[in-house]
């Protein structure tokens, strides 16, 4: 893509109304632009990032079995009424709002209960089971923080899983599976080496649910951390019981600021009972399906690796989730050698199948610099009176700063994917 066709300008001062690092960074960036506190637009460059993450955690999901699908913001609330979640006083952050022909309705914050409605014109027999689905979904939630940029949004982007399994043994299997599925994300968004198991509340039929905590200092939990066995306890769970149960001790961990990118629950017969979700076994007698769920938040995680990974003069991406793998820089004037030079590049470049972003914008090069920097892109590629005179292009990896110099067959023999030129 030229650069001089992307409509967002990116802009040299931090917003005023952002106070954290991920808005701040991607507001000037132009990644993402603020409608109102807590709630964000994913421009072409941020939804390009935003659907890599999204793509990562598809290909995760597939590969334990899970099938997607997509559900209803609009929730209905005779259904909710009959879990005892709708009510203000039992769930505090619903929208809600009415029909014009009467009734009220609200944006989903969960779901649970839409879920296993549906399961039931799909599941009344134990070969039905198990069933693994999931959704890439907007959530609304009338949260009261907002200091978390686009990490915690009043409507963000969740991906949803829900198990159906036909008794514990067979849901605690698939609960390992998640675990290990939901590890290989992260590793693969870049932020693996920093991001722990961490019991917590909340399981219902096992005693605790698990969440997956990232280490940052902007992070609105307290974990404590044990770095040997790479598995931690959120601060509200932290008691001594707890402690000797999962045989953890108090003098080797430490306590640190975390985010919680993702979490999975045993569900138990929680929303399978009330809502009537019950399988015929080998046997004829009929029981509740045993239920999961697991839940990533793609807009977090895209918060999150800024938080973690950005340097003080912008965005670092990795290479798995950059909008581009590639920004050619070039230092010319309209119709210039150098111009020329960089033209040729972009198209050869192009047809690698590489995903290229080239400022082919007439700016003072100091500026170009400082713009790539701030956009993060991993590999910057420079086309100045150097490579037109010497046929070598300076070749500038954001993460390290590290700089060679590269001749055009060298470049494309190393940029046919995966990417790997620095
Ligand atoms: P938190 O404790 O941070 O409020 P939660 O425990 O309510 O989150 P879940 O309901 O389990 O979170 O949601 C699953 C995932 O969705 C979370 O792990 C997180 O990655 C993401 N998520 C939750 N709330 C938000 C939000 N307000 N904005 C962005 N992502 C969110
Ligand atoms: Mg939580």
């Amino acid at each position: 893509m030229r650069q001089s066709q992307l409509f967002t300008k990116s802009r040299r001062e931090a917003p005023a109304d952002e106070v954290s690092k991920n808005a701040q960074l991607l507001v000037r960036a132009g990644y993402v632009h603020k409608e109102m506190a807590g709630v964000y637009s994913y421009l072409p460059l941020g939804l390009r990032t935003l659907n890599k993450i999204v793509q990562i955690i598809r290909e995760e999901m597939n590969a334990i079995g899970g099938q997607e699908m997509v559900m209803t913001a609009l929730q209905d609330k005779d259904l909710w009424s009959r879990t005892d979640r709708w009510d203000d006083e039992k769930v505090d952050n619903w929208f809600k709002t009415s029909f014009k022909s009467g009734g009220e309705t609200g944006l989903g914050i969960t779901h649970e209960e839409p879920l296993t409605r549906i399961m039931t014109e799909h599941i009344s027999s134990y070969r039905d089971l198990p069933v693994y689905a999931y959704q890439f979904q907007n959530k609304f939630r009338n949260e009261l923080r907002a200091k978390s940029g686009i990490m915690r949004g009043k409507e963000f982007l969740m991906k949803d899983l829900y198990s159906f399994s036909k008794d514990e043994a067979e849901h605690d299997a698939f609960f390992v599976k998640a675990r290990e599925a939901y590890l290989k994300v992260f590793t693969r968004l870049g932020i693996g080496d920093r991001t722990y198991v961490t019991f917590a509340s909340g399981g219902i039929f096992s005693e605790f649910s698990e969440e997956f905590q990232t280490l940052s200092e902007a992070g609105e939990d307290t974990i404590y951390l044990d770095e040997k066995k790479g598995i931690a306890v959120n601060k509200e769970v932290c008691t001594d019981a707890t402690l000797a149960k999962l045989g953890l001790e108090k003098e080797k961990l430490i306590e640190k600021k975390a985010i919680e990118v993702g979490n999975i629950f045993n569900l138990g017969t929680r929303f399978s009972e009330p809502l009537g979700l019950l399988y015929a076994d080998e046997t004829g007698a009929k029981k509740p399906v045993v239920m999961g769920s697991y839940g990533i938040g793609p807009t977090r995680l895209m918060g999150t690796i800024v938080e973690v990974l950005a340097d003080e003069k912008g965005l670092v991406w990795p290479a798995s989730v950059a909008p581009f793998a590639i920004h050619l820089v070039a230092l010319g004037k309209d119709g210039d050698d150098i111009s020329k030079t960089a033209d040729a590049l972009y198209a050869d470049l192009s047809k690698t199948g590489v995903e290229v972003l080239y400022d082919d914008r007439d700016l003072r090069a100091g500026e170009k610099f400082a713009e790539s920097d701030l956009l993060g892109i991993p590999t910057r590629i420079v086309v100045g009176k150097d490579a037109v005179a010497t046929g070598m292009f300076e070749v500038v990896n954001r993460a390290t700063g590290g700089v060679e110099k590269k001749s055009r067959a060298d470049l494309l023999s190393c940029l046919l994917p995966p990417a790997s030129c620095s």
